[in-house]
C-alpha cells in the first residue's frame, strides 16, 4: 500500500499535553490516511453515516448480542437443532475482509491479487492442499454469487454463526447444506435487525453497547466553525437514530444541546447503497418520529427517511466533489459512493487502532523480516549463480580424462558443496521469516492474523480500503487535530522499478 499519514500541524501557545496534535503525534494510530490528494477548503459540506462511525460500538458485546438473537431463532423459527444453541461466540474467529464460500461451507481470507492465504472449513484450518483445490484451479472471482463478503462490522456474527453450526453439524455426523445455512443464517440475522428485536435490546442499555467519545461533539463543532455544513445519511430510522445520537450528543457542549444543532441536513433510512443510485422520494419526519408526506426537496432543520442523492444535491445545492461523506462500510458508504457520485469519501476503519500499535509492538520483528528477505534476494542471485557454476563443473568432469579427473572432481565437489550450503542457509532464512511473520500475525489473531495484511502482500480487504476510499481513519474525532482546510496530501506513486 502506498497510502502515506498526513501529520497535524502543531497548535500555537497551546501547552503541549494540552494540544490534541501533541497527542496525535504521539499516536500514529490515531492519524488520517491518504489515499488520494484531498483538500478541505474545497469541501463545504460532510456527511457522516451513523453506525460504526458516529456511533461507536462496544464490539464484541454488541455482535454477541446478535450472534445469540440469531442463533436462538435459528432453532425455534428456522428448525436447526437444538444443541446448536450452545455454541457460544468468538469474537477473534471473525475479523472483516474475510469470504465465506457457500459451495464447500469455507470461511477464507485472501489478499489483493484474490489468492486465498488461509480459510477455514469449520473451526478446522484448510490444508495448503485443500486451499490449492479449492481456489487455484480455477480463477477464484470474489464478486461470485458463491462469495459472501464479511464486510461490515456487523456481519461478523454471521460468520462465526456459519463456521460454528457448519462445524458442529458435520462433527456430529450430520448433513450441511452449506448454501441453505448460509441463507438461513442471513435471513434470520437480516430478520433481527429489521423487526427492531436487535435495537430494542441494545436501546435498553446504551451506554453498555456504545463507547461515548468525548471529542466527537468538539470535532463536528470544529467543523461548523469553519463555515462547512454538515449531515447525517444513516440506514438506521428515525427512532433508534434519535435514542443514540441522543445518547452521543446532547448537551456535550453548551452550544448544541440537541444532537440536531449539529447538522444542517438529516435523512434517515437512506437505504444506502440504494440512496446513491436510485430516485426514491424523501419522506418527512414530524416530531413524533411520524412520516408524513413525501418530497423531492429537503430543507435544513427538517428530518427525513429515504430520498436519493440527485435530489439531495439539487435540495442543499452542494454536490459533486464539495462533498465529504464518511462511513465504514466499504460497499454501501464508499464504493458505492465513489462509483455513483463524485463525492470524496473517508473511511473509519476501527481496527486500524489495534493494527497499528500491534504493528509498533512488533516493530523488531517487523524490521527483522525486511532485512531476511533482502538476504534472502541476494542469497537467491547468488544461489542461481552457483548453480549455473555447478552444472559447468559437472560438465566438465563428465567430459574428464584419467589425467585430470582427480582434481576436476575436487572442483565439482567443493562447488557442490557450496552450492548446498546456500540452499541450507536460504531455507533457513526462509525458515526465519515464516517463524517471524507467523509470531507477529498469531499474535494479533490466531486465525486470521491482520485485517490489512495476508502474508507479504495487502489484504483484499486493504485494497479496496485503498482503492475506494480517498482517506481513512480510525475514527472521526480524530479530525479533530486537524485543520478544517487540511490539504491531505498523498504520495507519489511509486512503482516497483523505483523502489530502492
Ligand atoms: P448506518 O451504518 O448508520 O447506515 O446504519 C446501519 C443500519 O443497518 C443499522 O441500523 C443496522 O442495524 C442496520 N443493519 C446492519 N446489518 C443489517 C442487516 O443485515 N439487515 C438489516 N439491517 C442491518
Ligand atoms: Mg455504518
Amino acid at each position: 500500500m502506498t497510502s502515506f499519514l498526513a501529520r497535524p500541524q502543531p497548535l500555537e501557545n497551546v501547552p503541549a499535553e494540552l494540544d490534541p496534535l501533541f497527542r496525535r503525534e504521539a499516536q500514529r494510530a490515531r492519524q488520517i490516511f491518504v489515499n488520494r490528494n484531498l483538500r478541505m477548503d474545497k469541501i463545504d459540506l460532510v456527511g457522516f453515516d451513523m453506525d460504526y462511525t458516529l456511533a461507536v460500538y462496544h464490539k464484541r458485546r454488541s455482535e454477541e448480542l446478535a450472534y445469540q438473537m440469531t442463533l436462538a431463532r435459528l432453532v425455534t423459527e428456522a428448525g436447526y437443532p437444538e444443541d446448536i444453541g450452545s455454541i457460544g461466540y468468538d469474537p477473534d474467529f471473525v475479523i472483516r475482509g474475510l469470504v465465506i464460500d457457500k459451495e464447500h461451507g469455507n470461511i477464507i481470507k485472501a489478499d489483493r491479487h484474490n489468492y486465498v492465504g488461509r480459510g477455514y472449513h469449520g473451526r478446522r484450518r484448510l490444508s495448503y492442499e485443500e486451499r490449492k483445490r479449492f481456489y487455484q484451479h480455477e480463477k477464484v472471482r470474489l464478486g461470485a454469487p458463491r462469495y459472501a463478503w464479511i464486510d461490515t462490522l456487523f456481519a461478523l456474527p454471521e460468520a462465526c454463526l456459519y463456521a460454528y453450526i457448519v462445524d458442529l453439524l458435520e462433527t456430529t455426523g450430520r448433513q450441511v447444506d452449506y448454501r441453505k445455512l448460509y441463507d438461513d443464517i442471513r435471513a434470520t440475522i437480516d430478520g433481527v435487525h429489521r423487526d427492531g428485536t436487535l435495537k430494542a435490546e441494545l436501546k435498553k442499555d446504551l451506554g453498555r453497547y456504545l463507547v461515548k467519545d468525548q471529542e466527537l461533539g468538539p470535532t463536528l463543532h470544529k467543523l461548523r466553525s469553519a463555515g462547512k455544513k454538515l449531515f447525517l445519511a444513516t440506514n438506521s430510522f428515525w427512532d433508534y437514530t434519535d435514542t443514540v445520537m441522543t445518547f452521543l450528543l446532547d448537551g456535550v457542549l453548551p452550544e448544541y444541546p440537541r444532537w440536531e444543532k449539529y447538522f444542517d441536513y438529516l435523512v434517515v433510512g437512506t437505504q444506502k447503497p440504494v440512496f446513491f443510485s436510485d430516485s426514491r422520494p424523501f419522506v418527512e419526519v414530524g416530531p413524533a418520529g411520524e412520516l408524513l408526506g413525501e418530497t423531492r426537496t429537503i430543507e435544513r432543520g427538517r428530518r427525513y427517511q429515504g430520498g436519493n442523492l440527485t435530489d439531495f444535491e439539487k435540495s442543499v445545492g452542494i454536490g459533486g466533489d464539495q462533498v465529504l461523506y464518511v462511513g465504514d462500510h466499504i460497499y454501501g458508504d464508499i464504493l458505492r459512493s465513489r462509483k455513483d457520485s463524485l463525492w470524496r469519501t473517508c473511511m473509519i476503519v476501527e481496527e486500524l487502532e489495534d493494527e497499528i500499535a500491534h504493528s509498533e509492538r512488533f516493530g523488531p520483528q517487523i524490521r527483522r523480516m525486511h532485512e531476511l528477505e533482502f538476504e534472502r534476494e541476494a542469497l537467491d542471485d547468488e544461489l542461481n549463480h552457483q548453480k549455473l557454476v555447478v552444472s559447468a563443473a559437472e560438465k566438465r568432469l563428465e567430459r574428464a580424462t584419467n589425467g585430470d579427473r582427480a582434481e576436476l572432481q575436487e572442483r565439482f565437489d567443493s562447488e557442490k558443496a557450496r552450492l548446498d550450503k546456500l540452499r541450507r542457509t536460504s531455507r533457513q532464512a526462509q525458515a526465519e521469516i515464516d517463524r517471524l511473520e507467523d509470531e507477529v500475525e498469531s499474535s494479533y489473531n490466531p486465525y486470521w492474523g491482520l485485517v490489512f495484511k495476508e502474508g507479504q502482500e495487502s489484504s483484499r480487504f486493504g485494497e479496496q480500503v485503498e482503492d475506494y476510499a480517498c482517506i481513512y481513519t480510525s475514527r472521526v474525532s480524530n479530525f479533530l487535530a486537524y485543520s478544517p482546510m487540511q490539504y491531505f496530501r498523498s504520495p507519489r506513486e511509486i512503482m516497483p522499478h523505483e523502489r530502492t
